[in-house]
């Protein structure tokens, strides 16, 4: 269907036989007759790519594949493996959800169906009827009928007036409401079978591209977001190309449920979370705070070895300080109000960002060139309101702490100062055994120089160090330009964890803005006061942030120089009590962190549950083991290793982690 739908614009379009120019990503440049289409585009390349062409990005804007164009321009083709092809597949696929909802269920109101991270969805509304789970099969099924039709979705170009009167004669006051708020003469409308929809676009070319559908859930919506409104029914649903990707895509699901960090913290009792204590405010247990020191020890000790030193500041700070920075103008009006004193009248704000009071520590006393890089490192806890509907287990808090650093340099000393950073951060991605991480690198928009502050030579020399870090590095990365931030450029780290997400990590990122507002200096030496460059930087991003990625990559299963509990000794029998506490004693010594089972369970039972709790190693004492001073060594998901004495175990612990952490 899609060819001959190509072929129709061809002919349509032949007769006027004017010649333009498209550029392709790879800047070929190929001459076409005007009114050509992304598909014509495709199928004069391969049939292979035509029948893979979900959309066509033309001079950055994403149209339908069949959408004829008329001028020169730069035209990518979009795929199900682009992010923007996905986009309008699943959006597509809303209206085809739409079409199969106005089918089963006559009456049906539309709202809007746009796609999502993973999927998309629809908000109707159905009157008093409730969709339940047994809903979904019909829905399927109906999706699945019209996909097999290989409905053309089809763009018209309408005024508002006909709008107006097209979607009063169905009754879909939703649709109205919108159309109110377009502009007469770009409002179009998109017709998929025996469905019309108003969108602006873009969509596949036809619902065969649909080979697998899955209604995921319902839930309740105010429409347009605003609680005095109706609430409509939400519909998610997600499609895919080939049916082997819906398989793969809900297994995925099923494993992620597996590590859900919220799951497996309560699970393990790392941290929970209590409606008295205030929403989005983490309760950090005993194995949770043992958890975190040890992280934190671990970044402490690179940090040291490179140079940081660490502070401490307070959780508040005068209102006057974040006026200073520009953090009162970007938190203060939508984030928690400030706290006032009952007789002097002083104002204070709860900590937003650790950096203006770094910038105070610069300040105590005069610096020259020598002191340089100075670098300060906090654990600095931080609080920003987030709406209560927005928070998500840990990744998503009112509360959290920064890994935070801030290094003043020389705008000479960047490009080292950046190699420093990266190091950090490669030693903790082995430490934890992220195995793949992507950079992004965002720079300035060279055209539009006014928008940032700060000269031209030391953006120059700041994004230069970056790039040249990255490349000798090998650090896999995109370069987006335009999106630094007005202050300076920055690095990004995303991480793909053991089952293929990713989480953006860490961020580096360097700042003429503050050390300006703070008034900061030092001597150079040359006897002339310069301005330092302040590089902010936190390779974990939060502490909550970091360990709830790390429960999800690891699935609980921490590695063993992080688990909260390294070891178990499981005795036979209550006879061997003793044996096992003098075990005990001397993994002590080795500080190998261990406890005894001592319930009345069979061994078996203790094996078991330690396996459930991921403990990493089980050791298992009897007469035998008591007669020859020995032990025997279960590896978490491994298996029996043997006998051992206490010194080679150590030996073998110690081993283990030296490969991971030194
Ligand atoms: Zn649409
Ligand atoms: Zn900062």
């Amino acid at each position: 269907m899609s060819k001959i739908f190509s072929n129709f614009a061809n002919l349509f379009f032949r007769t006027i036989n004017i010649m333009i120019n498209i550029t392709l990503p790879d800047n070929s440049v190929r001459q076409y007759n005007e009114g050509v289409t992304g598909l014509d585009i495709a199928l004069s390349i391969s049939e292979g790519l035509a029948r893979n062409v979900l959309a066509a990005k033309v001079n950055d804007e994403v149209w339908d594949a069949t959408r004829p164009i008329f001028n020169d321009a730069n035209v990518k083709l979009l795929t199900w493996n682009d992010t923007e092809g996905k986009a309008a597949f699943w959006h597509s696929s809303a209206h085809i959800m739409a079409e199969a909802l106005e089918a089963l269920f006559p009456g049906t109101k539309f709202g809007i169906g746009p796609d999502i991270e993973n999927g998309f969805y629809y908000d109707v509304d159905m009157g008093e009827r409730m969709l339940t789970e047994s809903d979904f099969k019909a829905i399927e099924d109906k999706m699945l009928e019209f996909a097999k039709e290989n409905q053309p979705l089809v763009r018209k170009e309408i005024s508002k007036q006909d709008a107006i009167d097209f979607f009063t004669k169905k009754g879909e006051v939703y649709k109205l409401e919108l159309i109110n708020e377009l502009t007469d003469g770009e409002i179009t409308l998109y017709e998929s079978g025996r469905f019309t929809d108003l969108c602006r676009g873009p969509h596949i070319p036809s619902s065969g591209f649909i080979k697998a559908v899955k209604v995921m859930s319902v839930a309740g919506a105010y429409w347009r977001g605003d609680i005095s409104r109706k609430q409509l029914t939400r519909v998610y649903g997600i499609t895919f190309p080939k049916q082997k990707e819906l398989q793969d895509y809900l297994l995925l699901l099923e494993e992620a449920k597996k590590r859900d960090h919220r799951k497996l913290g309560k699970e393990l009792e790392l941290f929970a979370f209590s409606a008295n204590v205030g929403l989005g405010l983490p309760l950090w247990l005993p194995k949770g705070t043992a958890l975190r020191e040890r992280l934190e020890a671990f970044l402490k000790k690179a940090q040291k070895k490179a140079g940081y030193v660490q502070v401490m500041t307070p959780h508040i700070g005068n209102v006057n300080l974040y006026k200073t920075s520009g953090h009162f103008q970007k938190y203060g009006a939508d984030s928690f109000r400030p706290i006032s004193t009952p007789v002097e009248g002083e104002e204070f704000m709860l900590k937003p960002m650790n950096c203006p009071h770094h910038c105070e520590i610069y300040k105590i006393k005069p610096r020259s060139y020598k002191d340089l890089p100075f670098r300060l490192a906090e654990f600095g806890t931080v609080y920003r309101y987030e709406q209560s509907g927005e928070l998500h287990g840990l990744t998503r808090v009112r509360g959290f702490t920064q890994d935070d650093a801030h290094i003043f340099c020389t705008p000479d000393q960047v490009k080292e100062e950046f190699v420093g950073v990266i190091n950090i951060v490669m030693h903790i991605f082995k430490a934890l055994d992220f195995k793949e991480w992507t950079a992004q690198i965002s720079l300035r928009d060279p055209n539009d120089k006014e928008k940032y502050i700060g000269t031209d030579e030391n953006w120059e020399k700041a994004e230069r160090a970056i790039l040249e870090v990255v490349e000798e590095n090998n650090i896999k990365g995109v370069i987006e330009i335009g999106e630094a931030a007005f202050y300076g450029p920055k690095l990004d780290f995303m991480v793909r964890d053991a089952i293929g997400r990713k989480w953006q990590l860490g961020t580096i990122q360097v700042d003429y803005n503050l050390p300006e507002r703070f008034d900061l200096e030092y001597i150079g030496n040359d006897n002339q006061k310069h301005r330092p460059v302040m590089i902010h930087r936190a390779p974990f991003g939060s502490m909550e942030r970091f360990v709830a990625v790390l429960l999800e990559h690891c699935a609980g299963k921490f590695p063993l120089w992080l688990a909260p509990e390294q070891v178990t000794i499981i005795p036979i029998s209550d006879k061997y009590e003793n044996y096992a506490k003098k075990v005990l004693e001397l993994l002590n010594n080795y500080d190998i962190r261990s406890q005894i089972d001592n319930r009345s369970e069979k061994a078996g039972k203790k094996i078991r549950d330690a396996e459930i709790d991921r403990i990493p190693f089980m050791l298992i004492v009897g007469e035998k083991e008591e007669a020859e001073n020995t032990i025997s060594v279960r590896k978490q998901g491994h298996g029996d290793l043997g006998s051992f004495t206490i010194d080679a175990f150590a030996a073998l612990i110690n081993d283990e982690i030296n490969k991971m952490i030194e």
